[in-house]
């Protein structure tokens, strides 16, 4: 594998760009990096510790670089992380709170002390500055792939163009989730932070702009790796078209489908558990956008008894789910999204 990508690299080398030897450095525990400049990446794995397709991944992209080396060239930097490498090795999604609700740096005072905290202040100077952060993530519960982009409602066009283009084209995906009222963590997941500390200006590559892309890429459920190699293989087309290291094919980019019919939810509402408990009814919370006709009653709270009911108007989208095993009491159980219309996106 290797050697194929190194044999594409003359060919790059011959036209205007820059490629100098570069050689992989560990800058933090379970952080590794290369060269430097623009355009700047980072490959998360790991953030949840029992998300294994993007552990494999950035296992995988590690090893590719650590056998190029020192012949290794590229132009622009790569940064890969395991997110939580004592969760990963644990199994578990977290050991003290959830890591990606810790890309924050008002958090401190009241948060709980533990590993997450400590590691997310390792992580987040890598998440500033990037043009692109490819975060990889897997569902508890079965669902379709699915990227979840951070942001505002202004400027989602650009930023969902640029996303598809770099990264979401080359993987069986067919639906974006949106949360501009950063209802699932408050502004605090990876995305998000790289996205408020994003460039300024679009990136110069081979004479046109890249524009930032910041990915929370959710393949399906946790438990199964069977996506690591498509989302491999995205990874490299990312390299390639950002101009830092050739594709194993020699392609800069991957074949259009020819309008693939993209799916746009956004998040409407958060459901928390309180002292009540809670328990999903009617057959909902089996897994991600599961439909949820207008004013449906789709969960309960108990002692006292109070139904949770859909909106009106519009049909609703169960996402994220938690299981009995995912609660804990103040944080959410579940979401509900609506489907964007083609205007909106
Ligand atoms: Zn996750």
């Amino acid at each position: 594998m290797a050697a194929r990508w190194i044999s594409k690299l003359p060919a790059l080398t011959a036209g205007r760009r820059s490629f100098s030897a570069v050689a992989l450095r560990e800058i933090a525990p379970s952080v590794w990096r290369l060269g430097e400049g623009r355009p700047r990446v980072a490959v998360l794995g790991g953030v949840h510790g029992n998300e294994l397709s993007g552990v494999e991944v950035v296992q995988r992209l590690l090893s590719d670089f650590r056998h190029m080396t020192p012949d290794l060239q590229i132009s622009g930097e790569i940064t890969l992380a395991i997110g939580n490498p004592p969760a990963v090795s644990r199994g578990v999604r977290f050991l003290h709170q959830d890591l990606n609700r810790c890309f924050c740096e008002a958090l401190g005072g009241d948060a709980t002390p533990g590993e997450e905290l400590a590691r997310a202040k390792v992580l987040m100077p890598m998440l500033r500055d990037l043009d692109v952060l490819l975060d990889l993530h897997a569902t508890n519960k079965p669902s379709t792939p699915f990227a979840r982009l951070p942001g505002p409602v202004e400027g989602r066009k650009e930023r969902f163009a640029s996303a598809e283009r770099l990264f979401l084209r080359a993987l069986p995906c067919h639906t974006v989730l949106w949360d501009p009222n950063k209802l699932i963590a408050g502004g605090a997941m990876s995305d998000e932070y790289a996205s408020q500390h994003a460039p300024f200006e679009a990136c110069q590559r081979s004479g046109r702009q890249i524009h930032p892309a910041h990915i929370c890429y959710e393949s399906g459920l946790a438990s199964d790796k069977s996506s690591a190699a498509a989302i491999y293989s995205a990874v490299q087309t990312c390299f390639a078209e950002l101009g830092i290291v050739a594709h194993p094919d020699g392609k800069a980019s991957v074949e259009d489908e020819g309008g693939r019919q993209w799916e746009h939810f956004e998040i409407t509402n958060v459901y928390k558990l309180d002292s009540r408990g809670f328990e999903w009814m009617n057959g909902y919370g089996t897994h991600n956008f599961q439909v949820v006709p207008p004013e449906t009653a789709f969960g309960r709270r108990l002692e006292p008894l109070e139904e949770l009911v859909s909106p009106i108007g519009h049909e609703s989208y169960i996402v994220f789910p938690k299981g009995e095993a995912l609660r804990s009491p103040g944080w959410p159980v579940g979401w509900l999204a609506r489907k964007l219309s083609p205007e909106e996106v």
